[in-house]
């Protein structure tokens, strides 16, 4: 079984976050340390630690994950001029927390998308 993280306690509302959507599939919340004017963080509820553990199964939740993430940046009033989605893996991708989760960043001309 994979080790549960912040983001397991955020689902089931056992600490505070400021979660602007939830289903049964997916929840999403402001990011904690926001790196945009808008920052939310879209998660399935199903704990899959890394991209490198996504299987089949996890397709209906993972695509739902892009339909809310629509749906956030259309009352965000972020849609229509765009918006970056944003998943890290492992080291290498800058992953810190071990709970599969898309970056919704928007609200202000973002630049490149590498830092290099
Ligand atoms: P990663 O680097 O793993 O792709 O992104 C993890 C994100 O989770 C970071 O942007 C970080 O600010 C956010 N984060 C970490 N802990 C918490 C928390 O307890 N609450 C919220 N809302 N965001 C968190």
């Amino acid at each position: 079984m994979p080790q549960e993280t912040i983001f397991s306690k955020i689902i089931r509302k056992e600490i505070p976050a400021d979660i602007v959507y939830q289903d049964d599939l997916v929840t999403a919340f402001r990011d904690i340390s926001p790196q945009a004017n808008t920052h939310i963080l879209i998660i399935p509820n199903k704990l899959i630690p890394t991209v490198n553990d996504v299987t089949t199964e996890d397709e209906i939740a993972l695509g739902r994950l892009f339909t809310v993430a629509a749906k956030i940046a259309e009352q965000e009033g972020i849609a229509e001029d765009g918006y970056r989605l944003i998943v890290n893996c492992n080291k290498h991708g800058g992953q810190e927390v071990f709970h599969i989760h898309m970056h919704l960043v928007g609200g202000e001309p973002l630049g490149r998308m590498l830092a290099k």
